[in-house]
């Protein structure tokens, strides 16, 4: 039996991981489980799945939770602190984080200095902190699995590979809702459309982060460290099917991908189960009707945040964690309506050509970092704004 624990457990992730644990009850069983705000959906959750310990990190969703009555047996704690207490909770063997944000930084550090396999859905911890998360990981002997799509891709290409034989990492991006479009168009797009994702159906961060690509720049940078890989090995290809979830080439020329419908329980069940293949009823391609798969070099001119998430990454050390706080408040900028689509671009470019880095940073000057990039982001905006 795997013992599991779910931050972010009403989340796009947090609910297909609790499918996948639902299909599979001899193998999986859920110790703990966090969220946000959603009170109602978390005791749904509570009652079917009788974790040891929940925990809603608002307070006023937590008191209305409370006075509806804490469940029997049920140990339940409230506050963003206590992320930190269920990312370390003894009775559970892995945590999945599938927070949003820089907020999940602080929990996945505590799953790794507990000796817990981290699943990490929360892309923000690595691009923010890879380095760090990392090197704490090996000293822990812990493992870090990839729950992103992408990158268990990859994990699976690389499955009775050695490191010596791989040549580079592709990874695959659907192009967005805006593929094919020119600067003048996108610079006019709105929420809804951003929020029209063709292929996946996910949270809305990362639904925008994919219009902008953002979120192919984030997951290059956490690539970067999941598999120690430099950035000069690490390519982006335009697929717009999304079947193949990504691919690497080998030195011998040899490529090799993962393909499958698009659907996170797949990449989900694979980290849960660390590696080993599970029987499932996913769907699954049928070659007996016609596939078109097609591939196409990213329009860097347009989506300027890939190559602006490849600086950063080069630049290394607190850059990344500055440029995911700017995104962060960028985005939100975004969905306020306070800036328009570029403009999120506009935010993290500015916020980077003000950073000065400092390297090897300690998780201390993360935090400081993630502080001074939100301040100057807001400035920023405000300034635009008015
Ligand atoms: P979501 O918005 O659907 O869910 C987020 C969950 O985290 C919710 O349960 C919410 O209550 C909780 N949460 C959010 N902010 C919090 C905070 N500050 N404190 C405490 N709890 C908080 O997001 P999602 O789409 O499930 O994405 C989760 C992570 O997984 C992100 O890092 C995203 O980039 C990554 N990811 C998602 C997908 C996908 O298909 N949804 C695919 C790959 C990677
Ligand atoms: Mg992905």
């Amino acid at each position: 039996m795997i013992n599991v624990a779910i931050l972010g457990s009403t989340g796009s992730i947090g609910t297909q991981t609790l499918e996948v644990i639902a299909a599979n009850p001899d193998l999986f069983r859920v110790r703990v489980l966090t969220a946000y705000s959603n009170h109602s959906l978390l005791r749904q959750q509570i009652e079917r799945f009788r974790p040891d310990f929940a925990v809603l990190t608002s307070d006023r969703a937590a008191q209305t939770f409370r006075e509806a009555g804490v469940p029997a047996g049920l140990r339940f704690a409230q506050g963003e602190g206590c992320l930190l207490e269920a990312a370390a909770y003894p009775t559970a063997d892995i945590v999945v984080n599938s927070l949003v944000g820089f907020a999940g930084l602080a929990p996945s550090i505590a799953c790794i200095n507990a000796g817990k396999t981290l699943a990490i859905a929360n892309k923000e911890t690595l691009v923010a902190a890879g380095d760090l998360v990392m090197k704490l990981a090996a000293a822990k002997q812990v493992k870090v699995v990839p729950v992103d799509s992408e990158h268990s891709a990859i994990a699976q290409c690389l499955a009775g590979e050695t490191a010596s034989a791989v040549k580079r990492l592709l990874l695959t991006a659907s192009g967005g809702p805006f593929r094919g479009r020119k600067l003048p168009e996108i610079a006019q797009v709105s929420l809804a459309e951003c929020l029209k994702h063709p292929n996946w159906s996910m949270g809305r961060k990362i639904t925008i982060d994919s219009a902008t690509l953002m979120n192919k720049g984030l997951e290059v940078i956490e690539a970067r460290w999941l598999f120690d890989v430099d950035y000069e090995r690490i390519d982006v290809v335009v697929h717009p099917q999304s079947i193949v979830h990504s691919m690497v080439e080998f030195v011998d020329g040899s490529v090799k991908g993962q393909l499958g419908l698009p659907d996170m329980k797949l990449p989900i069940q694979y980290a849960l189960n660390q590696g080993v293949r599970l029987d499932s009823a996913f769907t699954r391609l049928d070659f007996t009707q016609a596939l078109t798969l097609t591939f196409e070099p990213p329009d860097l001119d347009t989506f300027r945040a890939l190559p602006l998430a490849y600086e950063a990454g080069r630049r290394g050390g607190t850059f990344p964690c500055v440029m995911n706080a700017a995104n962060e408040i960028g985005v939100q900028a975004f969905i306020d309506g306070k800036i328009g689509f570029v403009g999120m671009y506009d935010v993290v470019e500015h916020v980077l050509n003000q950073h000065q880095g400092s390297s090897s940073p300690d998780l201390a000057a993360y935090m400081a970092a993630d502080d001074w990039a939100r301040q100057a982001a807001e400035k920023y905006i405000n300034k635009v704004v008015r």
